[in-house]
């Protein structure tokens, strides 16, 4: 497991107190109760790293978590790799002005982060997208990044149903956006291994 190891870095309000904008990372969205912190917890595969919640909503931060160094292949040296959990929004209780800094500071991470290789977001596979993940889209849409998402909770669907609900996901995808889509299941395991793989994958590019 390439994630394993994680280690909690810092937490930030602002892009500029994120760690040195150096070697690769990969940042985690999701509106706040996606799923989020239940999905980093399974993919580094320690049970604390990120801390899961019951109430949404309450004040968040950026979170760095800094990965061990990736291997590269023979005469390369390693890649230092990071994993950023960005803040979410879009549930209730979170005042617009809160809101309307966050989105102003992930856009502009997103952006201007030069270590940013892609986003992986959550969201829940029984609801249509957000209006926070259509923000995500386009977002990657605009500045080229690779989104990978994870439909998430995909234990409270039939294999079958979570199945079509992929493919109409894949479907939506607007022609010219870098995205990829797979089933996923924090309590279940489902596609951690698959998620684990496209993560290294995205670090390494
Ligand atoms: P975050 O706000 O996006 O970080 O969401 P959390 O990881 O804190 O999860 C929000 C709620 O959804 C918690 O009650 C979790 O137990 C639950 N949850 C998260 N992932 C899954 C999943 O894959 N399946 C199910 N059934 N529940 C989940």
């Amino acid at each position: 497991n390439p994630l394993h190891g994680a280690q909690f870095v810092l937490a930030a309000h602002r892009v500029n107190q994120l760690p040195p904008d150096l070697g690769a990372e990969v940042a985690f969205a999701g509106r706040s109760n996606a799923g989020k912190s239940s999905a980093l917890n399974a993919l580094a595969g320690h049970k604390g790293l990120a801390r899961t919640s019951k109430t949404p909503g309450r004040t968040q931060q950026m979170v760095a978590f800094a990965l061990p160094p990736l291997a590269q292949g023979e005469g390369v040296p390693p890649l230092t790799a990071r994993l950023i959990d960005l803040p979410g929004y879009g549930y209730a209780k979170v005042p617009e002005e809160l809101r309307a800094h966050w989105k102003q500071e992930i856009d502009a991470y997103l952006h201007h982060r030069q270590s940013l290789r892609g986003v992986v977001l959550i969201a829940d596979i029984r609801h249509p997208l957000k209006e926070f993940d259509r923000m995500m889209l386009d977002f990657c849409f605009a500045t080229g990044l690779p989104c990978h998402l994870l439909l998430t909770k995909a234990d409270k669907l039939s294999r079958n149903q979570a199945a079509q609900a992929l493919a109409a996901m894949r479907k939506s995808f607007p022609d010219g956006l870098h995205a990829t889509a797979q089933v996923f299941s924090s309590p279940a395991g489902t596609g951690v291994d698959e998620a684990r793989a496209r993560v290294a994958e995205l670090l390494r590019t």
